[in-house]
């Protein structure tokens, strides 16, 4: 495994030195937010402590996204074949957190039985250079309570770590090496490791919420009619909007949209909080209330993920507990099931 050390300060320019070939997803200003976008001439790349309001699972899995097109003729409907766009891609600046999102949904979207060519494609095409976070960025971060750290590389194909004068720059995958030259700079020594080491340990010890998240499956497993579940969800406003910011949640529907004789099935993000998310045709809803709407986030989590893929489908980001417009913290959910489960 290639290891460089490069100049702190080149590290923006070469991502913007890589758009030059390729699309190159950073982190950029947009009015007072900082998103994940594709980077175009001009643009400067923003590479800052906190997260992205967006978390960049947009560019695996779009928010809306073309399955395919087809026409309508007196003789049946003609396929025009699949639309995917899967271009060489760099998602640049990506935390730990966020890139561990994606080797999470690649456990859903790239299963042995089922596989999504959509989502498989941009993922193959696309390589990940995230940057460890040094520093911690917020108290709410809890990446540490669900298998990741603010350091883990679960995800990422090229490590940055700020060293402080200069960066350590690790090539972890076949796909990541091929962006070498692109970094230039030195061979890196093992003082620069050993510094790494400490970093990642010092980190570490900074996230200091801690969640029990592990410890809740066995409550779950047995808990599905709980009067626990009664009130949890009370002051929710069913906006949606801790889904659509979460890195892990992957729910979609899927649409048909017709104009004369052309066609376009759509996939769209969706949300379990939404009450239209699980209502049948016939009418009935098996998730009628909010109640059994929260029940389901939280179940999906941390017990169904947990059942089929041995592992917990929140990176602890923060995102939704800091962006709940009536501060539903999931953080605390979780603390008051482990207080339930031990009486
Ligand atoms: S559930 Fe919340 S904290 Fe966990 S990954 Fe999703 S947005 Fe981040
Ligand atoms: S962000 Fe908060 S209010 Fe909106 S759906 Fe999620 S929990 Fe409910």
């Amino acid at each position: 495994m290639e290891k460089k050390l490069i100049a702190k300060d080149e590290l923006a320019a070469i991502a913007e030195k890589i758009a030059e070939t390729m699309t190159v997803i950073a982190p950029v200003a947009d009015e007072d937010n900082i998103l994940f976008a594709p980077l175009k001439k001009g643009d400067k790349v923003k590479l800052v402590a906190g997260n992205t309001k967006n978390a960049p699972k947009n560019y695996m899995f779009p928010r809306s996204e073309c399955m395919l097109k087809y026409t309508r003729t007196k003789a049946g409907v003609e396929f025009n074949g699949e639309t995917i766009d899967a271009a060489p891609t760099v998602l640049f600046g990506v935390k730990p957190c966020d890139a561990r999102s994606f080797w999470l949904l690649d456990f859903l979207f790239d299963q042995e039985k089922y596989k999504d060519p959509y989502y498989i494609e941009k993922r193959n095409n696309t390589t990940v250079i995230a940057i460890a976070c040094s520093k911690v960025p917020y108290t709410s971060c809890f990446c540490t309570s669900v298998g990741g750290s603010p350091t883990s590389t679960e995800g990422v194909d090229v490590m940055v770590t700020d060293l402080g004068d200069n960066c350590l720059v690790e090539f972890l995958t076949e796909k990541g090496g091929k962006l070498a030259d692109f970094f230039g700079g030195k061979k890196a020594d093992k003082k620069a490791e050993k510094k790494k080491e400490e970093i990642a340990s010092a980190a570490a010890s900074q996230i200091k919420s801690k969640v029990p998240a592990k410890d809740i499956k066995a409550w779950l497993d047995a808990n599905f009619e709980h009067e626990f579940w009664n009130t949890l969800h009370q002051k929710c406003l069913a906006c949606g909007t801790c889904t659509y910011l979460c890195p892990t949640c992957h729910c979609f529907d899927i649409q048909d949209e017709i104009k004369g004789s052309d066609g376009k099935r759509i996939r769209n993000w969706d949300s379990c909080m939404f009450w239209l998310f699980t209502k049948e045709t016939s009418g009935h809803n098996p998730r009628p209330s909010q109640k059994e709407r929260w029940r389901q986030r939280v179940m999906h989590k941390f017990r169904y993920y947990v059942d089929n893929f041995d592992a917990i489908a929140c990176v602890g980001c923060g995102r939704c507990v800091m962006f709940c417009p009536v501060n539903m913290d999931i953080r605390k959910i979780v603390e008051d099931i482990s207080k339930q489960s031990q009486g």
